[in-house]
């Protein structure tokens, strides 16, 4: 779907804000003018934050109020979340966008290219300080990650999303929408690479994964915790993202996706999946480990099959934190393997989508990738 965009500039309402350790402007005041009205001096002073609406649980809706977890995703339109929202107006002026009304359990490659495009299209204006992108929870790390690794910019850009509808009681993508767009209009923010705002927490988008099926609380930073949090318009960051990212890495986005499939070992498990994706000439496969990464003799025998006809494997683990070691429960250097490191399956198909594109091959080089990003 081709993105929409509207100018909506939202005046600094007459209130004091408490005072940020980042947001700039956020103390600001000034008489409140209408959205569409001229702009006063305090509102040129404020942030100037894209927000691109891509669908999700936040933009979506249900029958009744009591209702969390039948309803329909992406329905609700960027304009409408934002009138929900009304103190933004004290945070930043807002340049909607409606890139896309889906389900993020359907995101696809192509509109990854095309809202990594926007992304970057954006930030290289000097009249957009941040973007925040509302986005269904079900494939945000893989969306915040991608990013992570292929936006061009020291500028903000961060995430949202919501685990309740719009109009579930206590619907909680209005407070979110509001905590990420003042963490967007953030100095602290800046060179932070890709951030996930959610339940008053900033996670990296490296190391957020989704944890819960339902509850609030559904993002964590297995192992290494938060960056920071956000509350009141106040926004503070504990600790720094030392991988590369952004700037500092080598991918750009492109229309082309080499293609990269994920296979889970369990008990009991074939080696049909990995022989059918050899078959169907997939560039790599991203393997779901057991504990550290083990596989199933009879799966470990088809990758390494795999390898042979010149099919990278990647050695993640399906437990959900903690990480693999190399040569650790499987042979990596003998087998021709590359491992994932502290990397979840569905990142590490990200970043070996974007090694391969950037021209990435043999296990020695693409496992730099891994250990460096
Ligand atoms: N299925 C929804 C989505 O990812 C779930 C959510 O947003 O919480 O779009």
């Amino acid at each position: 779907m081709a993105a929409r965009s509207a100018s909506l500039t939202i005046a600094a309402m007459n209130t004091s804000t408490p005072s940020s350790s980042g947001a700039q402007g956020a103390g600001s005041a000034a008489a409140a003018s209408p959205a569409s009205g001229p702009q006063s001096a305090a509102a040129h002073a404020l942030p100037r934050i894209a927000v691109l609406a891509t669908g999700g649980t936040i933009a979506g809706t249900a029958a009744d109020a009591a209702n969390t977890s039948g309803y329909q995703a992406g329905v609700v339109g960027v304009e409408r979340l934002l009138e929900a929202v009304p103190a933004l107006s004290s945070v930043a002026q807002i340049q909607p966008e409606q890139i896309a009304s889906i389900d993020s359990k359907d995101m696809a490659l192509a509109l990854w290219t095309t809202l990594a495009q926007r992304v970057n299209a954006l930030l290289a204006s000097d009249d957009i300080d941040g973007v925040v992108i509302t986005h269904g929870t079900d494939t945000l790390e893989e969306t915040a990650y991608l990013l992570h690794l292929t936006v061009k910019s020291i500028k903000p850009v961060v995430l949202t999303a919501a685990m309740r509808p719009s109009s579930a009681l206590s619907a909680d993508g209005p407070l979110n929408l509001l905590n990420a767009v003042t963490v967007a209009a953030s100095q602290a923010a800046h060179g932070q690479g890709v951030l996930v705002a959610f339940n008053n927490r900033i996670h990296s988008a490296r190391d957020v994964v989704k944890t819960s099926t339902y509850a609030v609380d559904a993002f964590q930073s297995p192992e290494v915790g938060a960056l920071g949090w956000v509350q009141d318009g106040r926004v503070e960051f504990q600790r720094k993202v030392v991988r590369p990212h952004t700037v500092d890495t080598e991918f750009v986005i492109g229309a082309k996706w080499p293609n990269v499939e994920i296979v889970v070992s369990y008990a009991g498990v074939s080696r049909i999946g990995v022989d059918a994706l050899v078959a169907a000439g997939v560039r790599g496969i991203v393997v779901a480990g057991t504990g550290n990464g083990s596989i199933h003799a009879s799966v470990q025998q088809a990758l390494a099959d795999a390898v042979s006809q010149g099919v990278v494997v990647v050695r993640s683990s399906r437990v959900g934190s903690g990480h693999v070691m190399r040569n650790g429960a499987a042979s990596d250097d003998a087998l021709g393997f590359v491992t994932a490191g502290a990397l979840n399956p569905y990142k590490a198909r990200v970043l070996l989508m974007l090694a391969l594109a950037a021209g990435g091959t043999g296990p020695v080089a693409l496992q730099k990738a891994f250990d460096k990003y």
